[in-house]
Order: C-alpha cells, then structure tokens, then sequence
C-alpha cells in the first residue's frame, strides 16, 4: 500500500518520504539523520527502507542531509546533471560517495522498487533545479516547489496528478509590507525565487487539476500566514487540502498505515 508524509517543509528543512512497507525514498533531505529518523517513526517507516533520495535543488534546507543519509547506508542520491555541472562546489560540499550518485535528465525514468519517478525543471536561483513526478500503480504524485514561475509542462503533468505537493511561499502583500530588504523581496517575488499563495491557488486552477488532495508546501515564516492561504483556498477551490505548517509533520494517521 501506498504511504507518503510531508517529514517537514520550509526554510528550517524539506524532506518528502514515499514507501510501500518496504521500499522507500525521499524527496529532498534536509536533516540530520537522528532528526530524520525521528520524523519517519512518527509515520511507522524504518531509516533503513529509504533507499534513495531525489534532490529538487542544491539550496541547503533541501540537500544538506543527502550526503550524511548516504555515507549511514547505500542509498543512491538522484540529482539533475545540471545542478552538478553548474554547481560543482555547492554539490561536492554535500560529501555524497560517488558510486551512489545518480545524475538525471529531465523525464529520465528511474525505477525504485514499485515506484517510477523523472524530473521535470523547475525556475529557480540554483542552477538545474527540478520537480519530481512519481507513479505508484495507477497513482500519480507531483512535488513542485521553489519555482518563481509555472509552465505549461507543469499544468499539463499537474492535470494527471492524484496528489500535489504545491508551494506556496508567500503572501504578496505580506512580502511587500514585510522585514525583508528589497533585493530579498525582489528575488523571491522573481521568476526564479518561489511561488506565492495567489500563484499557487491560480496554478490549481489554470492546469485543471482534479486530483484527491492537495498539500500546501514550503510555507514562509515570515512573508505567509497558515490561516491567510488557507481562507483563499477554501473560497477558490474545492478539493481537499491541507496547509502544511513549519515542523509540524503531515500524512496519512500512522494508524492507518
Ligand atoms: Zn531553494
Ligand atoms: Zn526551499
């Protein structure tokens, strides 16, 4: 049976885990491993299932714990050749053994146990930034964050998804009246910075999304408000979703696993 988690989303640490009792992976991997541990028992998932992380990009709240999950056990790390070549010291700073590299392409299929994943770009300041796209029998599981903008290719991969994990970084007037220095507000706001609630919520619309559930990722502690997103997602949508809070752990119940 399928089981997913939000492990943790935001500036503090991002991390996404997949499993089926047996075979798991992560989407990113942004902690310690004691931390990480601690976060998949609370979904009843064993450390040493994780077979494989998928990167999304090389900033640190999403890749510092990859080379530290890696050296504990033989875990492959599956990260855009791009990001590698155009980030050579940020991605050897990550101490990742290189026999459990994987480089990829976008919409290069990877196989892991019952799950097949590819990647698709994503428009951000960290060169070969990506989304992932997983299948799991006839479920189909989307991961798209850090991205200033959307395209085509994500409203039409969007559109056969079941499960979204959709960011929504921050409130646009938030961030303008907000503490934040104008260059930061600038990059953010920018097209390769992040999306806010008003571009998520018309993400969802726009690619005609018509899956079960959506979660709500990557929330600023700063620049957004919990109840803010989710008062504009209750009047403009209609699938359930969940607004996932900074370290507050989200899933299926354990009891249902
Ligand atoms: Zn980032
Ligand atoms: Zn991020």
């Amino acid at each position: 049976m399928l089981q997913y988690a939000v492990l943790g989303s935001g500036s503090s640490g991002n991390s996404y885990v997949f499993s089926d009792g047996t075979v798991s992976f992560l989407i990113d991997q942004g902690y310690s491993v004691v931390e990480l541990k601690r976060r998949l028992e609370r979904f009843c998932i064993g450390l040493e299932t994780v077979q494989a992380v998928f990167v999304t990009h090389l900033h640190p709240d999403h890749a510092k714990g990859v080379g530290i999950l890696c050296r504990r056990q033989p875990a492959g790390a599956y990260i855009s050749s791009r990001s590698m070549l155009e980030q050579p010291d940020q991605f050897a700073k990550l101490g990742i053994p290189l026999q459990q590299v994987f480089p990829v392409e976008p919409f290069e299929v990877v196989e892991i146990g019952p799950f097949s994943l590819f990647c698709f770009a994503t428009s951000h300041d960290s060169a070969g930034s990506v989304g992932w796209f997983i299948t799991y029998e006839d479920q189909n599981l989307m991961v798209l964050t850090d991205t200033g903008l959307t395209t085509v290719e994500h409203k039409q991969l969007a559109k056969d998804a079941n499960i979204l994990f959709l960011e929504a970084n921050y409130d646009k007037r938030m961030l303008e009246t907000g503490p934040y220095p104008l260059y930061l507000k600038q990059r953010i706001d920018g097209s390769h910075g992040h999306l806010s609630n008003e571009q998520a919520l018309l993400f969802l619309k726009d690619s005609g999304f018509a899956g079960n559930h959506i979660y709500f990722i990557h929330l600023s502690d700063v620049n957004n408000d919990p109840a803010l997103l989710e008062k504009a997602a209750r009047r403009t949508i209609q699938t359930p979703f969940t607004v996932c809070h900074k370290n507050q752990w989200y899933g299926p119940q354990p009891e249902a696993l």
